[in-house]
């Protein structure tokens, strides 16, 4: 058996997570048992998520214990199997956790076809970061034709999918990103109609530039101040659908909500969270919309791939700071 290698969460962290929240072990895994399966892990997700799964608060899914290996979402080929389910040699997505073999449950991973597309984009839009924008947009946001759709992260995994959705259903796409350099790249590469730099612009000087007639739709991956400046610039009837709000997870003194939120009132608006997982049963249909999309030449996919097993706790924190570009991924294999 090759060394095996996992990275375990050796306590809680303070502020943004430092290497010394990490512990890596090397444990020979098991035979899988009955109804379990075995599985060589090629590619894990990392996701800003995990900044909230390290925490013990109440939130969708349990916290990761202390000692235990880091939960992460990951593509790997099955090396053993004692389950109908899956047979040696499939490619499965699922939830194996920040370490190079899993074995365990086989429920929870799904087969994918690796000759329909590249494994890591299994992890990014045609994976959970895809369906976020594609349900959060579509269903929390109803966007309608015509409409200026905001949407922050926008250089992002959930953000450029989000972006680019709005332009194929007809919308103007307005981003707001960190930087010259991602502003471009959200409208030459993604297409969106303009994008604010809230590192470098005036955010409300921009947004009424940008937004003339208002924001109907606000897709909000980031909160703090940017969500404040997007409330006080929505139309009326305006929706925010709730994604996440990235400023504020390593704020260890609590998340700090909008403190214009009586402009929701005024202007008769909706602001709404969803988790993904509740359109599970969905995803089929999101993906066979994107992956035609992909094929019409309308959708872009961007993965951001850093090598080692050792690197995930780096890669965690350069979602906090914005060096990834594109979904981001941990090569374990
Ligand atoms: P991502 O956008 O690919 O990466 C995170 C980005 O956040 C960074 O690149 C950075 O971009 C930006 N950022 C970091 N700190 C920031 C700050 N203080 N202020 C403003 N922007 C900051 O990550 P993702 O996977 O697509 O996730 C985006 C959001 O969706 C997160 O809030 C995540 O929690 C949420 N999410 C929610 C669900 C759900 O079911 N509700 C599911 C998946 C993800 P810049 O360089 O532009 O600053």
């Amino acid at each position: 058996m090759t060394a095996a290698t996992q990275i375990r969460l050796k306590k809680r962290p303070e502020g943004v997570p430092q290497d010394d929240v990490w512990e890596t072990t090397h444990q020979a895994p098991g035979a899988p048992g009955e109804g379990e399966i075995a599985v060589e892990v090629e590619y894990i997700s990392v996701d800003p998520a995990m900044r909230g799964w390290m925490v013990d608060t109440p939130s969708y899914v349990p916290p990761v214990g202390i000692g235990e290996v880091m939960r992460a979402g990951g593509v790997g080929k099955v090396t053993a199997s004692n389950t109908d389910m899956f047979d040696v040699g499939d490619t499965v997505l699922g939830v194996p956790g920040v370490q190079s073999h899993y074995v365990g449950p086989a429920d929870g991973f799904n087969k994918i076809m690796p000759e329909l597309a590249p494994a890591p984009k299994f992890l990014g839009g045609l994976g959970m970061p895809g369906m976020t924008a594609y349900f959060g947009l579509l269903e929390v946001g109803q966007p309608k034709e015509r409409e200026t759709v905001l949407v922050s992260g926008a250089a992002g995994a959930v953000g450029s999918v989000v972006g680019q959705i709005a332009k194929i259903k007809g919308c103007r796409a307005v981003g707001i990103a960190g930087g010259p350099e991602k502003c471009k790249a959200v409208v030459d590469d993604y297409g969106f109609d303009a994008c604010i730099d809230y590192k470098n612009d005036n955010v409300s000087a921009a947004l009424k530039e940008h937004c003339p007639n208002g924001v109907d739709v606000y897709f909000d991956n980031v909160g703090g101040e940017t969500l404040e400046r997007a409330i006080s610039s929505l139309a009326m009837h305006g929706r925010i659908a709730l994604c996440g709000a990235i400023s504020q997870y390593n704020n260890d003194d609590g998340m700090v909500g909008p403190r214009n939120y009586m402009q929701l009132l005024v202007k008769r608006a909706r602001m709404e969270g969803f988790v993904v997982f509740d359109y599970r049963k969905r995803f089929p249909e999101a993906i066979m919309s994107m992956m035609g999309w992909m094929g019409e030449g309308k959708l872009r996919l961007d993965e951001h791939i850093v090598e080692g097993i050792d690197s995930f706790p780096e890669a965690l924190r350069m979602l906090f700071d914005g060096r990834n570009k594109g979904k981001l991924v941990v090569k374990i294999k």
